[in-house]
């Protein structure tokens, strides 16, 4: 009797230690669960947190960026004279209804000559796609306008023509932004269809406009740009006569034209003048125009003009 009483309490005391183990154990997977589920949470808050933070510094910077832009941008109409070009100039139009023989004619020029312009455009309203190739030629240019269309016939084989000599290796092709040479509107040509156009010597002169109106027209003494190091374009810069306030930001050609001659460009699509706006743009910077010869061709514009 006394035997199975010590055994049962043996027993009974194993039992309460596994059921110790058990009580401790479940207790350390909860603390655990519980400490994990307010880590994540700690973190989601603080992940949150920090997106937030990060958004409003990049709105703030942004809109800084914007504000500035949107006051530099503003140049009054009123001190802007009409945009004249370098040199007079003959425009000549190209439909479907044009004859071929005035297509010959220009092809005799285009073999002549050796550098273009060129500036595709589009009519909004009835989808027509049109080409400008200024000729640049000694005292005075051509400006012909071509409208793109794919027919069967004699005056679609000269343009077909034209378009293969003066988008020749031979030339240069001055152009606003990269020209893309994949529109699918004018793979009806030769010179689009078989890549020919890769071996173009196009020129950006967008690009080269930037790096030469940033070095020609620095900033001024008070601008509020940290300049010690470098003086690219920056929102904080202040200075009104360079709008351009982000590095990645490239200049419109109505900005280039009125913020380096103080004249109205306006490139709508019926206008023929941009051609020759890119033209003269590219005569300054290859001739490596100063500010102070600049500054004297502005003048000289103003006294000519009518309002002057
Ligand atoms: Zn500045």
């Amino acid at each position: 009797m006394i035997l199975s009483c010590t055994g049962t309490s043996a027993l009974k005391n194993n039992d309460s230690t596994w059921a110790r183990w058990i009580t401790t154990a479940c207790d350390l997977f909860l603390s655990i669960l519980l400490g994990f589920g307010l880590s994540s949470l700690i973190n989601y808050y603080q992940q949150r947190k920090v997106k937030s933070i990060l958004q409003v510094s990049t709105e703030q910077i942004m809109s800084k960026c914007e504000r500035k832009l949107k006051f530099n941008k503003h140049i009054p109409q009123k001190t802007l004279s009409e945009f004249v070009p370098l040199q007079p100039y003959r425009a000549i139009v190209i439909r479907q209804q044009t004859s071929p023989v005035i297509v010959n004619e220009l092809i005799i020029e285009a073999r002549k000559t050796n550098k273009f312009t060129i500036h595709p455009y589009d009519y909004k309203s009835s989808g027509d796609h049109y080409l400008e190739i200024e000729f640049l030629q000694q005292s005075s240019s051509i400006i012909i306008s071509i409208e793109i269309f794919h027919q069967q016939n004699l005056l679609f084989e000269r343009i077909d023509d034209f378009l293969s000599i003066i988008l020749h290796p031979s030339n240069m092709i001055y152009t606003w932004k990269d020209f893309d040479k994949n529109l699918i509107d004018y793979q009806s040509y030769q010179v689009f269809l078989n890549g020919d156009i890769n071996q173009c010597h196009f020129v950006n002169v967008q690009n080269c406009f930037k790096t030469w109106y940033n070095t020609t027209f620095g900033h001024n003494q008070n601008c509020n740009q940290l300049l010690d190091f470098n003086d690219i374009d920056d929102p904080l810069c202040s200075c009104s006569h360079r709008p351009v306030k982000c590095p990645t930001e490239q200049w419109s050609l109505t900005n280039a034209i009125a913020y380096t001659f103080h004249q109205n460009f306006s490139n709508g699509s019926t206008s023929s003048k941009t051609c020759p706006a890119i033209t003269k743009l590219f005569n300054i910077i290859q001739n490596n125009w100063t500010r102070q010869q600049i500054e004297y061709f502005r003048k000289q514009c103003h006294i000519n003009s009518p309002n002057g």
